[in-house]
């Protein structure tokens, strides 16, 4: 049976993951230090024999006896206001992190896998973003933690590759959303969402003129296990290309949920890229994949769990 490994896995991405791993039939061991994954997202997963969790942070070394075939290395605050409060440990985890799960999946001979992220891009000057644009990325502004710990990370990545010959992919993840988001984590789906539904403003930053494409969570984690299973070493985007603007997504989130919330505005945060879209041919050519879910359709999902948790938090 195929072993991967999963770090972030009580994550919201990580977690979706786990479950599709298991669905493709492997046995799956998730790392995470609980810091912003939840037991929650795991709880369903926890019986199975198939199926193995361990609290530890991968910023520290790991020693493991089982086999491992793959290992995939999620584990990151992963919204800005997280990595904004932990601005260390997000440094932590995309270096010291990436380099002990590199070492492992090198004394295991196991492929690796590296969640990037379109960060890398910084404020892009190139849009939309190929894999081939270097990026615009202040190293000394508040992001910086984020951005330059993946940028280090994918670095890490390849001089693993070319120096020791781990068998290396790296994704590069645009925003996505889903259930599993954490109804607080300052990330703009679920804040809308949360606030449309408990009747509270919604905050759009600036004008709201910015743009994000977002993705639905299976379809990322489809391509994600594509990627995993092709022999592709050069980064490759996985996002769905459909933009918007935050104001755009804003009303959307009011007419999917009926709110009668109102929209207000606050400051911009600072260097908050003002536009984001993936350029997936690369996806598209080398992994045969498209996003298949309509933007309509994920967020009812989403607003759907959103739901169940306010509920839940009222009985
Ligand atoms: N945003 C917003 N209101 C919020 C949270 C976010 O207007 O309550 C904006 C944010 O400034 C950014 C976009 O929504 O332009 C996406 O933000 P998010 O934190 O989801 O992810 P990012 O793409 O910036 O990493």
């Amino acid at each position: 049976m195929t072993k991967s490994l999963v770090t972030g896995g009580a994550g919201f991405l990580g977690s979706h993951l786990c479950d599709l791993l298991l669905d493709e039939g492997h046995s799956v061991i998730c790392v995470d230090n609980l810091i912003t994954g939840r037991h929650a997202n795991i709880s369903h997963l926890l019986e199975r024999d198939d199926f193995e969790f361990v609290e530890h942070d991968i910023s520290t070394p790991l020693f493991l006896d089982d086999e491992i075939d793959n290992v995939l290395h999620f584990a990151s605050p992963a919204s800005p206001i997280d990595y904004l409060e932990l601005p260390i440990q997000t440094l932590k985890v995309g270096s010291l992190g990436t380099h002990n799960t590199l070492g492992l999946a090198k004394d295991m001979r196991a492929r690796f896998l590296l969640a990037s992220t379109s960060e890398v891009y910084g404020d892009p000057l190139v849009h939309p973003q190929p894999e081939s644009y270097w990026g615009n990325v202040n190293p000394v502004g508040p992001r910086g933690v984020y951005d330059e710990a993946k940028r280090f990370a994918e670095a890490m990545v390849m001089a693993y590759h070319r120096y020791h010959g781990v068998e290396t992919r790296i994704v590069r993840i645009f925003n996505t959303y889903g259930p599993r988001m954490r109804p607080r984590d300052g990330r703009v789906v679920p804040a809308f969402i949360d606030q449309a539904l408990r009747g509270e403003p919604l905050t759009v930053f600036g004008q709201g003129r910015q743009t994000r494409s977002f993705c639905y969570v299976s379809d990322l984690v489809d391509g994600i296990y594509r990627l995993l299973m092709s022999d592709e070493v050069e980064p490759v985007n996985v996002g769905n290309p459909t933009e918007m603007s935050v104001l755009e997504f804003a009303q959307k989130i009011l007419e999917l949920t009926g709110s009668p919330s109102e929209i207000t505005h606050k400051p911009l945060p600072v260097d908050d890229p003002q536009v984001r879209q993936p350029d997936i041919t690369r996806a598209r050519t080398i992994l045969g994949w498209t996003p298949q879910v309509e933007i309509e359709e994920g967020l009812r999902n989403t607003i759907a769990y959103f739901e169940e948790l306010l509920e839940a938090e009222q009985d």
